[in-house]
């Protein structure tokens, strides 16, 4: 049985419990953050650290628990459910006020929800997923405004998921005045030559901590970063596609909307970022 961290305390996680009137639960009023592990150390834990406070700011909601705290919680809860490979999810809520009301309750009396689970993935690197490609489709992009702000509210997202499931295919990208935003769960992106493709940040996108790192080797390793919309169509003509999350690091996309990228297998780029991207995170890990 996992051993979870609520509020303070870690705890089996049966016994683990917040209140009905929690934020989380009844507005989607709340926050959270993924951070891999591997070699049971901790992948970009800065990155998701500086965002997880961005997205609270954004909301005008108190973070509970400093950088320093929460590295240690992390790191109990690698130790304690001793992860080698796997994801620590992170949730903070605005809290209880002990009722509903639309109006954000007083922060100085309400105290935010802090939740953290591990999630144990052997073999999370070594993906056949990866190795394979995945397979997409397009659906329209009807999320909020501010997708730059990273919330729980994901009901569209786990639409999007199992629209692409029945369609027998793995995810799908979202289409907004027709351009790509991203995917369900991840940021996107095209090759054209030893060009990467991708959209610019902005609030129509999650800021992803995965990407900013894969930009950066991309350019290290002197490829060229164009920052644009882009298109299904543009990506159906594409030599090559992929996207990245924390999750999945960089996950090569071999078909759009049934059309096969290149020859339907991962090309030469995206499996080569994914190796960069691995390597070095590995040796930064903490
Ligand atoms: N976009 C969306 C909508 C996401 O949910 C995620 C992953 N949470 C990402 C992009 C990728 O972000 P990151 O690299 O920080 O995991």
């Amino acid at each position: 049985m996992r051993t979870v961290y609520v509020n303070g305390e870690y705890l089996p996680e049966t016994e683990a419990s917040i209140s009905i009137f929690d934020r989380g639960f009844l507005m989607a009023d709340g926050v959270y953050e993924v951070t891999s592990v591997l070699d049971g150390k901790l992948i970009d834990f800065d990155g998701h650290a500086v965002r997880l406070s961005r997205s609270l700011n954004e909301l005008e909601m108190n973070n509970p628990i400093s950088k320093a705290d929460l590295l240690e919680v992390h790191r109990e809860l690698v130790r304690l459910n001793e992860i080698e490979e796997g994801l620590i999810y992170l949730q903070i809520t605005r809290g209880s006020d002990g009722d509903r009301d639309f109006a954000f309750p007083d922060p100085e009396t309400t105290v935010p929800t802090i939740v953290l689970f591990t999630q144990n993935k052997p073999g999370l690197a070594d993906s056949p997923a990866a190795k394979r490609g995945a397979k997409i489709i397009s659906i329209d992009d009807i999320r909020w405004g501010r997708r730059d702000i990273k919330t729980v509210q994901l009901l569209y997202p786990s639409m999007g998921k199992m629209m692409a499931k029945k369609a027998g295919c793995d995810d799908a990208w979202m289409v907004e005045d027709g351009f790509v935003t991203e995917g369900t769960s991840n940021n996107a992106y095209i090759v054209k030559g030893n060009k990467i493709i991708t959209r610019a940040l902005s609030n129509d996108i999650l800021h992803g901590i995965t990407r900013a790192a894969v930009l950066r080797f991309a350019r290290e390793a002197q490829m060229e970063v164009e920052e644009r919309n882009f298109t299904i169509d543009e990506a159906k003509q594409a030599d090559e596609a992929f996207t990245t999350s924390a999750s999945a690091f960089v996950m090569p996309v071999v078909e759009i909307d049934g059309v096969a990228l290149g020859d339907g297998a991962p090309g030469r780029v995206a499996p080569r970022l994914r190796e960069i991207y691995l390597d070095e995170m590995r040796k930064a890990a903490i």
